[in-house]
């Protein structure tokens, strides 16, 4: 059994180096993060405008903004796009492979499309 241990020498956000990584940081309003969700929502929602609190919001299984006509639609889309973030960040962090956006959009689209036509399949 391999360990792995690291050591987090600061609370210090890892990817934008200006803010207490906190749970709102981690989950919405780190600047790095939220370019790369916000680029990743407009693909699927060209007309519309987030805020971090509507990702908070949303994250805590609270009603979804009014403009979301279908919820599973979207829990899908924003679900794919947290796990691609935090899977590029624990990459950053272990094996120090840069955070690429344009990478990261590639891995949310790819994820989405496969989920999105695999509920379409079901009669989602
Ligand atoms: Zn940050």
């Amino acid at each position: 059994m391999i360990r792995v241990t690291a050591v987090i020498e600061s609370p210090e956000c890892l990817l934008c180096r200006t803010h207490i990584e906190d749970m709102d940081h981690l989950l919405a309003t780190c600047s790095v993060r939220w370019a790369i969700r916000v680029s990743a929502l407009s693909i699927y929602y060209p007309d519309l405008s987030f805020v971090p609190s509507d990702i908070l919001t949303a994250i805590q299984l609270a009603p979804t903004p009014s403009s979301i006509l279908d919820q599973k639609r979207f829990y899908t889309i924003l679900s794919t796009i947290q796990w691609c973030i935090w899977k590029a960040y624990w990459n950053f962090v272990f094996d120090q492979q840069p955070v690429r956006p344009p990478a990261i959009l590639k891995t949310v689209t790819t994820n989405v499309s496969v989920l999105l036509s695999l509920a379409l399949d079901n009669g989602d």
